[in-house]
């Protein structure tokens, strides 16, 4: 549209100059150029009328054209070449092709090592999966090539997500397991995917026709408390953490409060404001679904870069404390960041019947249309998201069955009123400014020559129980169980002790 009004306006220009040059010699002249001037008054008076009259009418009709050509250009969304009233399905075609559509998570790397153990030879995603044996006994079955080319999928922040039952144990080895996996898929479909860890990198996947992805890491526990383990997660591509899954950190507050082992923290801690800052410092995306109201809030105050909801939806919706409150969705206008929408039927609209097989009084796609406008009406258009949370989920609204369906989402949006600019934006280019924002941050923050941060976690803040997580002993604890030390003796694979005893790490987590 704005490339339209620059045509229009400059044709217009062009045609007043036209206009010009041939109406004012007229108009100042005070005789035929082609005649002797020397003339009676009563004949030049009468000459002057009629040439102002000739110049008046030329003008007038010369304006009749410039109007005829550019109202239309400026009034209608759509070439002159086409045909002008377009379709809503026309309009999201355009879109579609022009923005890539950005969903921010998607736990199909999960599904890859529950089906199939991460063994990629077992599995062609060329395929649909509906009917593989491995697959389709899992309800949140809902990824394959087919049905992401169909639901014109641009761009896709894949999950690496451990359990807390992992937490103090191998939640860090298996996240490991989940990146290299995640990274063998990407490579093994180069016609399909194309890792990109940027916005830039989104763009140019989405313009060859490539699914641009992605990694983000679900749940905090994985960094196993070490700032040092969140910088080799960037280095390997990850470009979100979600600070909490369903289980506290140490340093961060979970979204449920009455679960096991959590409760001891009151959203961020100190050493949680650290790993804020070193993911500001690193270009690293903040990811807030599942923490708590007060982390949530936290985090805001911290970081200097906008943050993330990779896959939550709105509290005064659907009451769930896995969906954003007001207050947070008024602070996150304020941090510019982005809220994308969570497609989870539990999330969308609360009085559906889990209990029923398939679940009775189920969602809609209008119940999903009302999360998203309902952020929209609260704090713009320019906060608000896809992150569907497919593969994550088992149950979906009626419509929305797997990765194929996005489209419908979007043409229920115009639909409803919202204009191409604004679908536009919740497709992907809100995502696009966010990412471009954290680079920027990051990029700046290195200029200015912030350091990596080397700041320990207190003793005191690491549970001694280990109770909201696994304290199980493995063989291999048995194997090592003399070798190290812990601060309960009972898992041997949590590591770190060596700092958590140092004398030194409380005078440095101080600066
Ligand atoms: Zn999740």
């Amino acid at each position: 549209m704005v490339n339209k009004v620059a045509i229009a306006i400059i044709a217009a220009v062009i045609q007043i100059v036209v206009a010009l040059v041939i109406t004012l010699p007229v108009l100042y002249t005070d005789c035929n150029q082609l005649k002797k001037c020397k003339r009676s008054n009563a004949e030049i008076e009468q000459k002057m009328v009629s040439k102002v009259a000739t110049a008046l009418i030329a003008a007038f009709v010369l304006v009749v054209v410039a109007l005829t050509i550019t109202l239309p250009i400026l009034y209608t969304d759509c070439s002159l070449l086409k045909k002008c009233k377009r379709s809503n399905a026309e309009i999201l075609k355009t879109i579609l092709d022009e923005v890539p559509l950005i969903d921010g998570h998607n736990d199909f790397p999960m599904l890859l090592r529950t089906a199939i153990q991460n063994k990629l030879s077992k599995v062609d995603l060329n395929k649909s999966l509906k009917d593989d044996p491995a697959f389709n006994k899992f309800v949140y079955n809902h990824v394959d090539i087919p049905r992401l080319r169909q639901g014109q999928v641009g761009a896709q922040f894949w999950a690496t997500f451990i359990g807390c039952s992992r937490q103090y144990n191998d939640s860090l080895h298996e996240a490991l397991e989940q990146i290299d996996v995640t990274k063998r898929m990407i490579e093994a479909y180069p016609e399909h995917f194309e890792f990109v860890t940027n916005a830039e990198g989104i763009t140019k996947a989405h313009k060859r026709g490539k699914i641009a992805s992605l990694i983000g890491v679900e749940g905090g526990h994985m960094i196993e408390e070490s700032l040092a383990v969140l910088r080799m997660f960037y280095q390997l591509g990850v470009r979100y953490l979600t600070l909490t899954h369903n289980c506290d950190t140490p340093w961060a507050r979970y979204h449920e409060i009455s679960a096991p082992g959590s409760g001891r923290v009151k959203g961020l801690t100190r050493f949680g404001h650290k790993v804020i800052q070193e993911m500001n410092r690193l270009g690293m995306m903040v990811d807030l679904s599942h923490t708590d109201a007060q982390t949530m809030r936290d985090a805001m105050t911290v970081s200097d870069a906008p943050v993330i909801f990779s896959h939550s939806s709105v509290y005064s919706v659907c009451n769930h404390s896995r969906n954003v409150p007001d207050d947070v969705l008024e602070k996150l206008k304020h941090n510019e960041g982005i809220v994308m929408i969570n497609f989870y039927s539990g999330f969308i609209k609360c009085d559906v019947n889990m209990t029923e097989s398939p679940p009775s009084n189920n969602a809609v796609i209008a119940d999903v249309v009302e999360h998203f406008n309902y952020v929209k009406n609260l704090i713009g258009v320019n906060y608000i998201g896809i992150g569907a949370d497919y593969c994550g989920v088992g149950v979906l609204p009626e419509g929305l069955e797997d990765v194929s369906t996005y489209p419908k989402v979007l043409e229920a949006l115009l639909n409803a009123g919202w204009s191409e600019l604004e679908v536009r934006k919740v497709t992907g280019l809100n995502m696009l400014r966010v990412m471009r924002q954290v680079q920027k941050v990051s990029s700046d923050w290195q200029r200015k020559g912030l350091r990596p941060l080397e700041n320990l976690i207190p003793l005191e803040d690491v549970p001694a129980d280990f109770s909201c997580g696994s304290s199980e002993m493995t063989a291999l604890d048995e194997i090592y169980k003399d070798a190290t030390l812990t601060p309960t003796g009972k898992n041997i694979r949590r590591k770190g002790q060596w700092h958590l005893t140092d004398p030194a790490a409380e005078k440095d987590n101080e600066t």
